[in-house]
């Protein structure tokens, strides 16, 4: 096949599908982008660069490259808010999807905020990640009190550029793709069964939790009272490495992810002290020895993961934990705690597997094509985050790898 004629679908919008969307497009080959959410660039996009005086190659600036590049090309055509329905047929693939219209036009919002002050359901209206690139404004349908009889129109009317519409019509469409990546990435634990208060104390926050309030903010304040936080702990392995919960694999990136967060915090904060509790420390990148031995230096290193949390009088956290060092039971207390979520599959690997006449492994993660076992459909692949746990360079180098893969099996049909 001429590459010239070929059609790529690509399912998800995470660093993965727009490494991929770019390079296949770069060949030549038209692809159509689906992502459900409002925006573009998955998980990698909504994190911190974490350098210090010195870049400490956390990978957060590759995303929002590749954002550019992907959403730059014409060869690639966006779909965000939209849902792959059926797929059927082989060779071309038919796919069959649903997009909601977007209720922000991102043409005339100009990111100015009004809409957030007017509206009265907190997390209704949901702040992007890259302004410079899609839309910058999302309004969630489950939560917005227009859509639930109660005929809200406070951020529409409030809104100067006329950017908002609350008319809920989807469109739905068919393409023909001769080959599918499926890019869907992995889904953060939910950590609301551990015994940590995660949901019921305000300053028990994840890993993403703590990503969003360092962007907002610049350094870590408690939800509960917007208090910089002094003494702050984080929690690895937070359903990970959890046999009980049928997670038995290390989720690799919250290691290096959160003692880069944690030296981050300190060169904005001088005054916080960090706690660290983990069970083992997965090494990262050629320079994780000097970081590694620099960050022991100046953060309290437990290995232990703690039993129970509990919530002072004083909105403090008292954290329980078994120290190896003592053999006793010991207490601490913080101002704000992180759990150190691990990486999951996809909830929708299941549902995309069975309409691609495929499965997920036993994990729930998609088999890497070429497997021996658990074989795709011809003209199926997997890539990134949706075939387990990964860094944003992993993602990036497993999404080429794929697309390389793509282009022989697109040059020789
Ligand atoms: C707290 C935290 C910190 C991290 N820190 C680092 C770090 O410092 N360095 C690092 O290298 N990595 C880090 N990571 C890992 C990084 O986020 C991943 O490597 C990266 O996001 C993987 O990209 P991906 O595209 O494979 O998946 P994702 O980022 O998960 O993107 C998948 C996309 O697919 C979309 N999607 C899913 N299902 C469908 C569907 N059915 N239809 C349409 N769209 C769909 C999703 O909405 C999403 O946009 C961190 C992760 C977390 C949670």
């Amino acid at each position: 096949m001429n590459l010239d004629h070929a059609h790529v679908a690509i399912i998800g919008a995470g660093v993965a599908g727009l490494t991929a969307a770019d390079a296949l497009a770069g060949w030549g080959v038209q692809v159509s982008l689906f992502e459900k959410t409002p925006f573009l660039g998955g998980h990698a996009i909504q994190l911190n660069c974490k350098a210090t005086d010195a870049c400490v190659k956390c990978g957060a600036c590759v995303a929002e490259d590749k954002l550019r590049r992907a959403t730059r090309h014409p060869n690639v055509m966006i779909h965000t808010g939209t849902q792959v329905e059926a797929v059927s047929g082989r060779h071309p693939y038919q796919i069959a999807y649903r997009t909601h219209s977007p209720l922000v036009n991102a043409d005339r919002c100009n990111g100015c905020g009004i809409c957030f002050e007017k509206c009265p359901v907190p997390g209704a209206i949901l702040q992007g990640r890259a302004p410079r690139v899609g839309p910058y404004v999302a309004i969630r349908r489950d939560l917005c009190r227009f859509f639930d009889n109660a005929a809200c129109t406070l951020c529409r009317d409030a809104c100067p550029q006329d950017a908002i519409s609350l008319s809920d019509r989807a469109q739905t469409g068919t393409i023909q793709a001769d080959a599918i990546f499926m890019a869907t990435g992995f889904s953060p634990y939910n950590p609301s069964d551990k015994p940590y208060g995660y949901g019921r104390f305000a300053n028990v926050i994840t890993s993403l939790d703590a990503e969003r309030l360092l962007r907002e903010h610049t350094v870590m304040k408690r939800p509960s009272d917007g208090r910089a936080a002094g003494r702050i702990a984080f929690v690895q392995c937070v359903g990970s490495r959890d046999a009980q919960l049928g997670h038995p694999w290390c989720s690799k990136i919250c290691c290096g992810s959160s003692l880069r967060m944690a030296r981050l915090i300190q060169s904005r904060q001088n005054d916080a002290q960090i706690t660290f509790f983990y069970i083992d420390v997965q090494t990262f990148g050629k320079d994780f020895q000097s970081f590694y031995r620099n960050a022991r230096e100046n953060i309290r290193m437990i290995r232990a993961i703690p039993g129970d949390m509990l919530r002072t009088d004083r909105d403090e956290l008292k954290v329980i934990y078994f120290d190896p060092e003592s053999s006793a039971s010991e207490e601490s207390v913080f101002d704000i705690v992180v759990l150190s979520v691990g990486l999951l599959p996809a909830g929708d690997n299941a549902r995309m597997a069975r309409m691609l006449d495929w499965a997920a492994d036993e994990s729930g993660f998609m088999p890497l094509h070429g497997g021996e076992r658990h074989h795709a459909p011809a003209g199926i692949y997997a890539g990134g985050a949706a075939t387990g746990p990964m860094t944003i360079a992993e993602s990036v180098s497993s999404a080429e790898k794929t697309v390389f893969d793509m282009i022989r099996y697109l040059t020789a049909s």
